[in-house]
């Protein structure tokens, strides 16, 4: 019952459903744990003569008269007049069919809002409690809801209560008996109850603490079990060459960094053991992490195993793939691509020398989890930009081999250093925590408006030294709702201007896969100088030739974003500049996020940063980028909370208890694990 669709609910037709999705509410369930942000206490009552305008207060008072006025546009209004013992306060409703029968003089009500100055003190539009009403609701401490536009608190407390009374009492137990206890609950449906109404707001923080609780337990338990069960299987003990790593090593054009010697030497200290590796290798964008990748596959196929390396976008895949194989081939390992968009008969080729061992490292997509791909001789799993994929996805990649693979997953997450370790668990970590040298610097400016012509100027000076440019929009198609410069408008009007006779290109998210080969490829080639583009290009792109990153919008983006749009400049030995353009209502708040951009460049400090500034409609916006997205609970205000469910998790194992549950949460929000 509780996964039923919320549009299947009484007064909930398509644009309300479209409003409630917008806020990741899409079943009954997700109603019961859409958890206020805030309470408002009514229990507090201000006397009208200490009101200040500005401040959220609650009058008690009678009601002495209301009247229709018209205003110049011809609206009509209503206006009561409220008294207590100490003044007078104006009501003023512009929607007011019903309310008005309920206002009539000598009627007792308590008025809450904010205190606004509309001809004098007054609250536009108050939640009102009748007094004298038996069936008015009359709860002293009423929650305040996360909402979106064209949804009240109104309609939001409607359908939550609706919800609540039907369905509050049969939901599935999840935190042990004790624990509830030790809380102060005595059972989960209390816990909902009272989250939504509290006897006082604390009691109400109380059970959103325990709802988080639940969430990080529920996380953890999946973690713990995928721990035990990996630890279970045996793996496969590679033995190579003499001087396959030193031979690796002296094809390449460059010397590795420390970091990377260090990552690598404990990689093939786990490949060479019969116990399955579950390494993450962790380093911010530029740290180099695909050729240590590369030297980790030399290493399986010398042995005479197979080894995968999956992406998780095409251009990526077939990114590393260019890459990999310039790197392996010459070793005689030879490598081939698999990716959604492969031809029917191209396939075909693949599949069958996979089956016959001719084929050695498979690079692709989530094309490579099908079930028609199979890899016999499967010995190393790497997972680039693991954070993108789900843990279920990566699992039954894994699960059923024995011996099972070893396993390598690569990520430019920056998940604060103090959160990995619960994080990451058992995992192994290995950071590349030093940048290849001969990189230039790269210059970060946060920029108004204004200053469009400037950097129209800058890119045209940069283009014709041949350097090649990103320009970053938010959207990727012009919005009716949002008034926002959007890729595929600026792309038509780029290519018509000055910059144009330097090559501009799209690249988008709607595209084709063979469309996005394409203008990538022109792009890496320099047929094209300038690609305009939204957030697709910030996974991994390499192109040393580009030096320019314009972002429009800027302050729109999570910081962690940021950081990784801008990872894609500055990686060839020239000097690169990230131009930060910022709206016309960007607001303090947004310029003071930008400016950390501007501070540092440490990939760990921007999520930290990232995640004590972000507001929640950011939330959405880091999800992608590594940082697990929580529905109730905080990373950095419950951390306690984090610790606490990962060593319950660990005594507990409750997971097959727990499965639905974790689906039920989770879905859509696709937690970002390990
Ligand atoms: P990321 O860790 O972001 O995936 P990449 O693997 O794409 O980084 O590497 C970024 C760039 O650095 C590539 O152009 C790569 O050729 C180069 N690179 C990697 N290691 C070194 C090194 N030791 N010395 C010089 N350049 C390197
Ligand atoms: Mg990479």
């Amino acid at each position: 019952m509780l996964k039923t669709d919320v549009r299947y609910l009484k007064g909930i037709g398509p644009a309300r459903g479209r409003q409630l999705s917008k806020l990741g509410i899409e079943t009954i369930y997700d109603l019961l744990l859409h958890v206020p942000r805030d309470y408002h206490d009514r229990r507090i009552i201000t006397r009208i003569s200490s009101l200040v305008p500005g401040t959220e207060v609650n009058v008690s008072g009678t009601v002495v008269s209301s009247v229709y006025l018209k205003s110049r546009n011809g609206k009509r209004r209503l206006e009561s007049i409220v008294r207590d013992n100490t003044g007078e306060l104006k009501l003023t409703f512009f929607h007011f069919s019903y309310i008005a029968e309920r206002l009539k003089p000598h009627t007792r009500i308590i008025a809450s809002g904010k205190i606004d100055y509309f001809g004098g003190i007054s609250i536009v539009h108050p939640e009102l409690i009748f007094l004298d009403e038996p069936d008015s609701d009359t709860r002293l401490v009423l929650p305040l809801y996360p909402l979106t536009a064209g949804l009240s608190q109104g309609v939001m407390r409607k359908l939550i209560d609706a919800v609540l009374s039907e369905y509050a009492s049969s939901v599935p137990a999840v935190l042990p008996p004790d624990v509830l206890v030790s809380m102060g609950f005595q059972n989960r449906s209390e816990v909902i109850r009272k989250v939504h109404y509290p006897d006082d707001p604390d009691e109400g923080f109380r059970a959103r603490r325990t709802l988080a609780l639940e969430e990080f337990f529920v996380h953890q338990s999946l973690l713990n079990y995928v721990r035990t069960q990996a630890a279970k299987r045996t793996g496969i003990a590679m033995i190579p060459p003499d001087g396959t790593l030193a031979e690796f090593a002296g094809g390449l054009p460059y010397s590795l960094t420390g970091a990377q010697n260090s990552a690598l030497e404990a990689i093939a200290a786990d490949l060479t053991r019969n116990v399955p590796m579950r390494r993450l290798l962790q380093g911010d964008v530029g740290s180099g992490k695909t050729v240590v990748a590369a030297a980790a596959c030399s290493i399986c196929c010398r042995s005479g195993y197979q080894a995968v390396l999956v992406a998780p976008t095409e251009v990526l895949a077939s990114q590393h793939h260019r890459t990999v194989s310039a790197m392996l081939e010459p070793a005689g390992i030879r490598c081939g691509l698999l990716t959604g968009g492969t031809k029917i008969s191209q396939r075909r080729i693949l599949l069958e020398s996979l089956l016959d061992g001719s084929l050695d490292v498979l690079i692709g997509t989530h094309a490579v989890f099908e079930e028609r791909v199979v890899i016999p001789e499967m010995g190393l799993c790497i997972i680039d930009e693991q954070h993108k994929f789900g843990v279920e996805q990566r699992e039954k990649l894994l699960s059923e081999r024995e011996p099972s693979p070893h396993f390598l997953l690569m990520s430019a997450t920056p998940i604060p250093r103090t959160l990995a370790m619960t994080f990451y668990g058992d995992l192994d970590v290995s950071v590349l925590d030093e940048m290849p040298p001969g990189r230039g610097n790269t210059t970060t400016r946060v920029m108004n408006r204004d200053s469009r012509s400037s950097v129209y100027e800058f890119l045209l000076d940069r283009m014709g030294k041949g350097e090649r440019a990103y320009i970053i929009y938010p959207l990727r198609e012009a919005s009716k709702e949002l008034d926002l410069k959007d890729a595929a408008t600026s792309y038509e009007i780029l290519k018509r201007g000055p910059l144009g006779g330097f090559g501009v290109g799209l690249l988008t998210g709607a595209m084709k896969a063979e469309e996005k080969l394409e203008v990538t490829g022109k792009f890496l080639s320099g047929e094209i100088s300038i690609l305009v583009s939204t957030t697709v290009v910030e996974v991994g792109l390499d192109v040393p030739e580009a030096t320019v990153m314009v972002v429009s919008h800027a302050e729109r983006f999570g910081l962690s974003q940021l950081h990784q749009l801008r990872g894609r400049i500055g990686r060839g030995g020239s000097n690169s500049w990230c131009f930060l353009m910022k709206s016309e209502d960007c607001g303090v708040e947004g310029a003071r996020r930008l400016a950390v951009l501007n501070s540092t460049d440490d990939g760990f400090r921007i999520a930290e940063q990232d995640l004590k500034l972000r507001g929640p409609g950011e939330v959405a916006g880091t999800r992608q980028h590594g940082i697990p997205a929580f529905r109730i609970a905080s990373l950095i205000d419950d951390s306690d909370l984090l610790e606490q469910a990962a060593s319950m998790a660990g005594s507990s194992n409750l997971w097959e208890s727990l499965r639905d549950e974790y689906k039920l949460r989770f879905r859509g929000l696709d937690i970002l694990e390990l």
